[in-house]
């Protein structure tokens, strides 16, 4: 059985909106094909339509209700994880780790203290953004405007290392992703962004933020999405091992993790179509670089931020 650690997918509210089952499910991921894996750790995220900006927290709410039913109506297989020792319980147990996180600062609706009760309500990570602006910076999608994290973000990024939860950077603006760099103390990762060196998608980044990542002891997390891993063409395998190459000759075997995306992405690789698919990128990745960095890659880096951050 092979290890597995996935720092990003959107099957809670995919299969939310579509009243569907996270033991079984048509998306990308679900328990009956996690179960396949040595006790894998899946990061569950909270992700907001732009049309619930007005009722973030509420909507936010209700996703992470259907996260704990479908947590409890599974705990046979999966458990949530609120710290690393919680995370070594469900290895001991052989279950799936589910980790709940955040993506998008909107949820906080701009209150410092709905960070708390977001932790208080198990949530261990958080995208500062989403493409666009919010209270907190800039989205990439706001390039253009050259801005970077206001005061309250600041104050989130704080609070977010005080209480012990994981800052992520995928889809945050270059200015934002400075400042980060800046004023965090703790290791932070990309979730799920990949290396604009390889495809140069404003999703992905750049050589010298890779290395600002991986100085800070965090991760990137590598996305399926076939447009963040090539440019004009069906992204494969092949695709996949080139952003895996070059991030290994700058940044090495210890800052790179997996961030599938799976079930936010509406179109995935040749031949990884979905979570149990991703057993032949294991094996590739294995024949290529060796066991040791295959297992760094998909499980043993995200572990470490967990087992530093939580
Ligand atoms: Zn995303």
């Amino acid at each position: 059985m092979r290890s597995y650690a996935d720092g990003h997918c959107d099957t809670i509210v995919k299969i939310y909106e579509r009243n569907q089952e996270l033991f079984c499910n048509d998306g990308h991921i679900d328990i009956q094909r996690l179960k396949d894996f040595d006790a894998p750790l899946q990061f569950f995220a909270i992700w907001l339509d732009p049309k619930y900006y007005p009722i973030s927290m509420h909507q936010t709410m209700k996703y992470i209700e259907f996260y704990y039913h479908q947590i409890q109506k599974n705990s046979e297989f999966i458990g949530h994880v609120n710290s690393y020792s919680d995370l070594l319980e469900n290895i001991k147990n052989k279950k799936i780790s589910g980790l709940l996180t955040i993506e998008g600062g909107e949820a906080l609706e701009g209150e410092i203290s709905a960070i708390h009760t977001y932790y208080r309500l198990g949530v261990r990570s958080m995208t500062l953004t989403w493409n666009h602006r919010n209270q907190l910076a800039d989205g990439v999608a706001e390039e253009d405007s050259r801005g970077g994290l206001t005061i309250f973000g600041r104050q989130v990024v704080e609070e977010m290392e005080k209480l012990g939860m994981i800052v992520d950077v995928s889809h945050l603006s270059e200015m934002g992703f400075w400042d980060v760099t800046e004023i965090t103390k703790k290791p932070f990762i990309a979730s799920h962004s990949n290396a604009r060196a390889i495809c140069d998608a404003p999703r992905n980044l750049r050589d010298e933020q890779l290395q600002a990542i991986a100085e800070k002891g965090g991760v990137v997390g590598l996305n399926l999405f076939p447009p963040f891993l090539a440019k004009n063409k069906q992204a494969d395998l092949a695709d996949i091992l080139r952003h895996i190459y070059h991030m290994l000759s700058v940044i090495g075997e210890d800052y790179i993790a997996l961030g599938s995306d799976f079930d936010g992405i509406d179109s995935v690789p040749k031949e990884i179509r979905n979570v149990k698919e991703l057993e032949g990128l294991f094996d590739r990745v294995e024949e290529e670089f060796g066991s040791k960095t295959a297992e760094k890659i998909f499980s043993k880096n995200l572990l470490r931020i967990v087992n530093q951050v939580l």
